[in-house]
């Protein structure tokens, strides 16, 4: 029998919320509109921007007062990512990144020595965080690593490649997952922290994106890398099972960030469409084209409300990979469709970098593969339907 799980919601926007959404919006507006187009076509990625965000606390949402952060709750982080993405997908991702990934795992699985040494910096934004699941092989199939961390004496040395990871080569510090144990049996991964500078580590190619242009994508080399066994998070072969739990709370930002896009390029579109004149009158007027944004609309409005679930899951540590999965992949596909519209509503201008609509169509791509493709999603979707 099919059942639908209902929760009562009280998603009011807070005050607290809407001073968030005013500083992200305020910030995105003055400090990263004037030089988007800039950093897209030069890849460059600016880590002064994410220092800038720091002092905002904007680096830290989630972690609490003690650490240095923000101490603020889930509904807070996903408006930050969602007004920052509004403007800028890169930034957007490189917050995501940051802030859950790397930060969110110290924060969940770190001993309070770990903590204390790492949060505070990574809340300021000090130092840059990056994390390390995926490599050249192992994308969807994450378990089956051939990155390897062997123990000698109180030491790990690293061995492997990690590629695709957000901050290979600008992130001070990284959480990187490596195969401890033999290949695929059960617990044979763990977590460290690598920081950057230790020999052993460094970055190695850069990617030349499709979109998300100003957030650098590297590979992490290591080479007999070694670090203390102090750097462990958590138990020796809870690795793949942590980075699930992050990824969680991954995908509840990247459901952020393709909100984000998604309702920066249906503004921009419904602009256009009452400005834009045809046939004597503005396109609006044309039910192709009004339809179009009655669709964006209502799946946007969609998209927000799974996205909202999950954030008050996650608030209350409730289970949520179900619904961070449903509000990933579902948010990320209506970006893609949004920014796909959008550039239809634009006709030939939004096919141009004279208008923002094309950077968003290409942004939006991301969101329907990073933290997990959407394949991927249903079927950690559908693994929990059928429990
Ligand atoms: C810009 C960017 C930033 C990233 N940042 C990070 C980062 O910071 N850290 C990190 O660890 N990783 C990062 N990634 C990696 C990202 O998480 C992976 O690219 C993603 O998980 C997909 O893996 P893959 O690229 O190897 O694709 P593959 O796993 O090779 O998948 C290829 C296709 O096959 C499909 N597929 C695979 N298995 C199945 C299956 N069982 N059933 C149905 N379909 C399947 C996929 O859905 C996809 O369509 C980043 C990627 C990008 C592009």
């Amino acid at each position: 029998m099919f059942k639908i799980e209902f929760f009562i919601m009280n998603f009011q926007t807070e005050e607290l919320t809407q001073q968030v959404a005013h500083t992200a919006r305020d910030f995105a507006q003055k400090h990263i509109k004037p030089h988007l187009m800039e950093w897209d076509e030069s890849q460059d990625f600016p880590v002064h921007i994410l220092k800038e965000m720091g002092k905002l606390g904007l680096m830290g949402v989630l972690v609490p007062h003690e650490y240095g952060g923000a101490g603020l709750t889930y509904f807070e982080y996903k408006t930050v990512i969602e007004e920052i993405a509004k403007v800028c997908g890169s930034i957007g991702l490189s917050l995501a990144a940051h802030n859950s990934l790397c930060t969110g795992h110290i924060l969940t699985f770190g001993n309070e020595d770990q903590k204390k040494k790492w949060l505070p910096n990574l809340a300021s934004a000090e130092w840059i965080g990056a994390w390390g699941l995926t490599e050249a092989n192992t994308g969807s199939d994450a378990g089956n690593m051939k990155c390897t961390a062997v123990k000698d004496g109180n030491e790990w040395v690293i061995n492997g490649t990690k590629n695709w990871i957000t901050h290979g080569n600008s992130g001070d510090v990284a959480v990187v997952i490596c195969r401890t144990g033999e290949p695929r049996t059960k617990n044979n991964s763990t977590a460290f922290v690598v920081e950057r500078g230790t020999e052993g580590l460094s970055a190695g190619k850069k990617e030349n994106k499709l979109g998300m242009r100003a957030s650098e994508t590297t590979e992490m080399v290591f080479d007999n890398c070694r670090i203390p066994d102090t750097n462990r998070l958590g138990e020796t072969g809870g690795g793949f099972k942590q980075a699930m739990k992050v990824l969680d709370g991954g995908r509840i930002s990247i459901a952020s960030l393709s909100l984000g896009i998604a309702k920066g390029a249906y503004e921009a579109a419904v602009k256009y469409s009452q400005e834009r004149q045809q046939f004597d009158q503005p396109i609006s007027n044309f039910q192709g084209i009004s339809f179009k944004l009655a669709d964006m609309a209502t799946e946007i409005a969609a998209a927000e409300l799974l996205t909202l679930q999950a954030c008050d899951l996650k608030n209350r540590h409730l289970p949520v990979t179900k619904e961070a999965a449903m509000a990933k992949y579902y948010a990320s596909e209506v970006a893609v469709k949004v920014a796909n519209d959008a550039v239809q509503v634009f006709g030939g201008y939004g096919y141009t970098k004279d208008f923002p609509v094309e950077k968003y169509y290409r942004d939006a791509k991301l969101c329907t593969i990073g933290e997990g493709t959407s394949e991927i999603q249903k079927i950690v979707i559908s693994r929990e339907v059928l429990k």
